[in-house]
């Protein structure tokens, strides 16, 4: 059992919660802690969120590479489909595309992974947690069939947050009046697969639509406190064409826990915090998250203390602050077209995007991160995406710029022709290139997979010479 003062070296984790981000936290530590015991304990007959998968780029380096996951295996399990090729229904690999991932088969293919690297899979419904006095560390999980003693444990369970609830941890809400959603799935045919994930505003929040290999994964974000389920609900049914299957209804309170690791158990996944899905960061940034810990927990020599812990904590709290400062961007200059999109407008900003909105003001873009400092010297860098992206966003939601109105900045003739024919160029690609039928159905991927092995095992040394 794990000591109160907290100094203890950690030689087994267990995760409780085998959705999407229990099983990569799991496969995360696994990858640079091999000597751990890992397990992971699931209700597996409940299963994880069904909410649709879209990531931002950062993810694929993590998965193939940090993670190891075999790409063409991905490919033939997961069956992706990339998010932002160039053109409706093509399959146009540009580096690092990030994925929209099918409901199910993401998880399945990281169950087998645990299976084969050594992650215990447990199937138990977790009934009691207890935790000391002062709630500062987790004495005792148990679950129908079993205790489950750990020195450190992963609090996965999605929002109901079975461990962190019970523990003295600070939450931050964001002051953002998003706070449910409806989420229903519809049929389509593979070849009208839109490689984007696609968001358009509505009279209380926005819609999403993502598709995906197996279905077109449809959702209503909205504020409950501008509108009532009903309305809401018949706006989105309103504003699709498709027959829903699977509704569902949502409700988060927009935060994460600034004390994402309290004694012997850290928070990831929908449990760690959870902020409208608009730029599709949660599963992305928990992976991220996730081998910051494992890397951290073999730097400090699986010693759990509290220099380890704060410091974290405070990576987490720099994340959930970039990608909050990047959501609010988007809402900063909305048209106020009723009390809705007028609080969306009003809510709060950091300092940090003051001075981003005051530095585009007087310079325009900034596309070197390492240039943009304070006075006193410290980068106003985000953690979770470049500082350049931003001062995209800021332009393309409407900010404006003295420099750009003091100075001459119209686009030449013969630089808007050279753009034209870079269109042109990508649009040229795409119509050559497969189609997600062609990808999925013809065969191709296995191909691919089998080619890539000959050519490993062409490639790989021969012991008889
Ligand atoms: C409206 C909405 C839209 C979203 N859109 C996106 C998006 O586009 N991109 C993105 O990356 N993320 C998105 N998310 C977040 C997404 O849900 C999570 O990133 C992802 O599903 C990981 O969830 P999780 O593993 O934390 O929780 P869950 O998937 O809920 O998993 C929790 C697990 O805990 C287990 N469990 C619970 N209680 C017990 C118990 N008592 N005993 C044992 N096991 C238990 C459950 O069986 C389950 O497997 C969205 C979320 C919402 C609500």
């Amino acid at each position: 059992m794990p000591q109160e003062n907290m100094g203890d070296e950690v030689s087994s984790v267990t995760v409780v919660g085998g959705g999407d981000a229990g099983l990569l936290a799991a496969l995360a530590v696994r990858s640079v802690n091999p000597g751990l015991d890992v397990r992971v304990v699931d209700d597996f007959a409940e299963s994880p969120t069904r909410v649709g998968k879209s990531t931002f780029q950062a993810v694929v380096p993590l998965l193939h590479d940090v993670l190891d996951i075999d790409e063409g295996r991905f490919l033939q399990t997961v069956r992706p489909v990339w998010k932002g090729s160039a053109a409706a229904n093509a399959y146009v690999m540009y580096p690092n595309m990030a994925y929209h991932l099918s409901i199910g088969r993401f998880n399945e293919l990281l169950r087998e992974l645990c299976g084969e690297r050594d992650v215990a899979l447990v199937d138990d419904r977790v009934t009691d947690v207890r935790t000391n006095d002062d709630d500062t560390y987790v004495e005792r999980v148990a679950g129908e069939d079993a205790v489950y003693d750990a020195d450190l444990y992963v609090d996965a369970t999605g929002f109901k947050r079975l461990l962190m609830d019970r523990l003295d941890a600070d939450y931050r809400s964001f002051d953002i009046p998003l706070d449910a959603a409806f989420h229903a799935t519809a049929d389509h045919d593979i070849e009208d697969t839109v490689p984007a994930t696609v968001v358009e505003s509505g009279e209380y929040g926005w819609f999403w639509q993502i598709d995906t290999y197996d279905h077109r994964d449809l959702g209503y974000v909205y504020s409950s406190e501008h509108v009532s389920d009903d309305e809401a609900l018949a706006e989105f049914e309103a504003h699709r064409e498709e027959v829903f299957a699977d509704l569902e209804r949502y409700e988060f309170d927009s935060g994460f826990y600034e004390d994402a690791w309290v004694g012997n158990c850290v928070a990831t996944g929908n449990a760690l915090g959870f902020i409208e899905p608009l730029q599709s960061t949660a599963l992305t940034t928990h992976l991220n998250t996730s081998v910051r810990l494992s890397r951290q927990l073999a730097a400090h020599g699986h010693i759990n203390d509290a220099g380890l812990r704060e410091s974290f904590n405070r990576y987490v709290t720099g994340t959930w602050n970039s990608v909050y400062d990047f959501i609010s961007v988007h809402y900063l200059f909305a048209d106020a077209v009723n009390d809705f999109w007028a609080d969306m407008r009003d809510i709060p900003t950091s300092d940090r995007i003051d001075q981003y909105l005051a530095y585009y003001d007087a310079n325009g873009f900034e596309l070197y991160d390492s240039e943009v400092v304070t006075e006193e010297g410290t980068q106003l860098g985000m953690l979770t995406f470049p500082t350049s992206s931003l001062y995209f966003l800021i332009r393309n939601m409407g900010a404006e710029s003295t420099f750009y109105e003091e100075h001459d900045f119209s686009v030449s003739g013969e630089i808007k022709e050279r753009w034209r024919q870079r269109n042109g160029y990508v649009k040229d690609l795409a119509d050559q290139c497969l189609s997600y039928e062609q990808v999925y159905k013809s065969g191709v991927v296995d191909a691919y997979v089998r080619n890539e092995s000959a050519f490993a095992q062409a490639a790989a040394p021969n012991p008889q010479s």
